[in-house]
């Protein structure tokens, strides 16, 4: 159990009765450098540097279009944006914007640097809470980071229902119904809103921004909140706060060639041996 601080609790309105004519759907999106080019690590705080342009994580594009077609099957609603990028970056959030998302909150802050997990989950906790969502999205895990743990501590800040690895997502009056992936297929999970969510790259298929949506997006609202805005007192995020220390930092070991098989009438035993180790049968 996360225990609230006094000024964090005061951030957290009490999620209003939901209106299911008009769904909102809040999708947390991070917004990453470019896996092309991901800049360098910091040598002093151990961290990765992301001081120039941000993009949309591709694990979060699945969630924007998860919301998109849920607002569609509600016909009626808006899928709304939370991402924390430091110096108000919204490059990713304007791809997001691009796919039909209607708005977007970037919380920006110089003490949020340093942030570990959980400062992370304080953060979007509050922000979506401003927002009084019927259902929340997010991605299993990050493409950078991925220590798929933000979600649900963003969840459980709030006081809200989790359900993780969905598989797929439908809305049916008050309730979330959710096929969440296991290894052995899948369990249908069904729970109240307003809940979090956190979807998988197979949910469903992302669509590329069009024209007139990249020019829509340009115009599209994008509430700048820094950590006053949201109430959250600079000593629970950033360095300050965290509860995490990265001690070390050190090359990813280089990939050791594989095995060759060479067929002599029992290559098929020794793949399915192989295979069979790797727990994938
Ligand atoms: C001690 C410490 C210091 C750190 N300092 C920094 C730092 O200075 N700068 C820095 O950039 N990172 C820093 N990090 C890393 C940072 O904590 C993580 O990148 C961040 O908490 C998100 O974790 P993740 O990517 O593993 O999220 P996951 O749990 O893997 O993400 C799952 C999903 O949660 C949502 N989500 C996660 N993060 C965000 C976000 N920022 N905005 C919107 N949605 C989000 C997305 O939907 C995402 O797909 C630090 C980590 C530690 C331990």
């Amino acid at each position: 159990m996360i225990k609230l601080s006094g000024s964090l609790d005061e951030a957290f309105p009490a999620l209003p009765g939901i209106d299911f004519a008009a769904m909102k759907v809040v999708v947390c999106v991070k917004q990453i450098p470019d896996p092309a080019d991901p800049g360098a690590l910091d040598p002093e705080t151990k961290t990765l540097k992301r001081d120039s342009k941000l993009i949309l994580d591709e694990s979060d594009s699945y969630g924007v279009e998860m919301a998109l077609q849920l607002v569609d099957a509600a016909g009626d609603g808006e899928v709304h944006l939370v991402s924390m990028a430091p110096n108000n970056e919204v490059s990713g959030l304007r791809t997001a914007l691009a796919m039909g998302a209607a708005s977007a909150t970037i919380v920006s802050d110089d003490a949020l640097q340093g942030s570990d997990a959980l400062g992370t989950a304080k953060v979007l906790a509050a922000a979506i809470a401003r927002q009084e969502p019927d259902l929340i999205l997010a991605a299993t895990e990050s493409s950078d980071g991925y220590t798929g743990t933000v979600p649900e501590q963003v969840a459980e800040l709030m006081g809200l229902p989790s359900v993780t690895f969905a598989k797929s997502v439908a809305v049916d009056g008050g309730a979330a119904k959710v096929k969440r992936q296991t290894e052995a297929g899948y369990d249908e999970v069904e729970c109240p809103l307003p809940a979090l969510v956190s979807v998988t790259a197979g949910v469903v298929e992302p669509r590329y921004p069009s024209f007139k949506g990249i020019m829509a997006a340009k115009s599209k609202p994008v509430d700048e909140l820094d950590l006053g805005a949201l109430g959250i007192d600079a000593g629970q995020v950033g360095w300050a706060g965290a509860g995490q220390e990265i001690v070390a930092i050190e090359e990813a070991p280089a990939r050791e060639s594989g095995e060759v098989i060479e067929d002599e009438g029992d290559a098929y035993e020794r793949i399915v041996a192989f295979l069979d180790d790797l727990k994938v049968l």
